[in-house]
């Protein structure tokens, strides 16, 4: 990231910003929607996208007064094109729409979009060079080399939005990168933190569901509670900020109010704190290199009266060690892991396969996973998609099936 050239160019364009929030129906848009109508300066959204919801998108599209609204789902565009009739708002629908939205100008644009749907809408945004705030993981994971290089390229300024990665790269000095020691994600540990083992193979969608401090989309939540969300942070990290895995830890921290730390070679350790409310991120990445006033949660330190920290129980989550394996294994093993859970989370949500079966699935499908060559986009989506499809393989061949359901 090249930070002061960027500082320079955003400092000197005017405040009235074009704007795209892809996945603006989520957890990641609805709070950037919440963010942005907050904020006194100009924006202007000219993008909204989703993958279903046509309801929700066509409101808020009217509501923000949206040049355009994208729904993925082709099949949803009569609907589209009716809810948004009388407006100014041009419906759009499909993939290749979605990759047309991504290529239109803009200042400033969300990626939130879930999982590797994300990755080509992502990879178009960075081409234009210029601020992209990203949520969307999996991208990060699964091409992660790709993404780093198509923002060296274009010049873009990559933003993370994840909590943790927001948190060191709030505390993170460029400068002094030979001084990081090491960079500790916390994680709150999930609704399964202090549950047994015996409780976790019996654990419903609905329990998974229920996350103790954060309120986010269905996919991730689940990914909280295996806390393959971590294994995927860890990695997210690597690309991020470019470190040694080795130089990249976690630690269980309940509260989840210090969100992450950097460890410099004097011995200091500099903490991002902040209420458990993704508002705060996102009001970081709109507002850089600037800060705006959050309209969401703020920490009363004076309310707490301990922080704890812990090291990650392996034994109930593997999940985590499997992120060190994938980052020493190659781009392959990353993609795998990520894919693999994706399918695996979704057979979880409809009931097919117990809680634990998601770790069994992906680490089966890691067994299996050599080597490939990996250069391109399109490389990228083909083994992506192989790994999909033997993950389902997998889960079919294994008979894994919930119970109590
Ligand atoms: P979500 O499920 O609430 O929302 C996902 C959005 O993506 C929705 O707008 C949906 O319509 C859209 N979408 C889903 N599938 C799509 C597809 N195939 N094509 C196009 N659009 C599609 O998810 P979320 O919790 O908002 O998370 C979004 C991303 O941000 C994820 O990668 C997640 O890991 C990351 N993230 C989320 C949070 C959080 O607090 N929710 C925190 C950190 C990181
Ligand atoms: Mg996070």
């Amino acid at each position: 990231m090249v930070w002061a050239a960027m500082v320079v160019m955003v400092m000197s364009t005017s405040s009235f910003q074009k704007v795209a929030i892809f996945g603006s129906t989520g957890s990641v848009g609805l709070n950037t929607i919440k963010v942005l109508q907050a904020q006194k300066e100009q924006y202007d959204v000219r993008v909204l996208t989703a993958n279903s919801n046509v309801g929700l998108l066509a409101a808020q599209a009217k509501e923000l007064d949206a040049a355009y609204a994208v729904i993925a789902d082709e099949t949803k565009y009569e609907e589209l094109k009716q809810a948004l009739a009388g407006t100014d708002v041009t419906p759009m629908a499909g993939q290749e729409a979605l990759l047309e939205a991504a290529s239109m100008e803009a200042d400033w644009t969300m990626a939130a979009i879930v999982g590797m749907a994300g990755l080509a809408p992502l990879m178009k945004s960075i081409e234009q060079g210029k601020i992209v705030a990203i949520a969307n993981k999996e991208p990060l994971v699964a091409a992660g080399p790709l993404v780093m290089e198509a923002a060296r390229q274009s010049g873009a300024m990559l933003l993370p939005v994840d909590s943790e990665h927001n948190a060191v790269f709030q505390v993170f000095e460029p400068e002094n990168k030979k001084a990081v020691e090491r960079i500790i994600l916390t994680a709150s540990g999930g609704p399964f933190r202090d549950a047994t083992f015996e409780e976790m193979e019996k654990a419903t969608p609905e329990q998974a569901l229920a996350h103790p401090n954060w309120e986010m989309g269905a996919k991730i939540s689940v990914d909280s509670a295996t806390m393959m969300n971590k294994a995927l942070e860890v990695i997210e990290a690597q690309r991020l900020f470019d470190l040694r895995p080795s130089q990249i830890e976690v630690l269980v921290h309940p509260q989840s109010l210090v969100h992450a730390m950097v460890e410099y070679s004097d011995g200091s350790i500099l903490a991002q704190m902040g209420a458990a409310d993704m508002c705060t991120p996102i009001t970081n990445a709109l507002g850089w290199p600037e800060r705006l006033k959050t309209p969401g949660e703020r920490l009363d330190l004076a309310k707490m009266s301990h922080l704890e920290f812990r090291p990650v129980d392996l034994e109930r989550f593997p999940s985590v060690t499997l992120a060190y394996e994938c980052l020493e294994e190659g781009l392959h093993a990353c993609i795998a892991l990520n894919a693999a859970n994706e399918v695996a989370v979704e057979a979880f949500l409809s009931h097919k396969i117990a809680f634990l079966d998601i770790y069994h699935t992906v680490s089966e499908i890691l067994r299996s996973a050599v080597p490939e060559r990996l250069e391109s986009l399109d490389d990228i989506i083909s083994y992506d998609k192989l790994i999909r499809a033997r993950a389902k393989s997998a889960m079919v061949e294994n008979n894994f099936q919930q119970t109590g359901t």
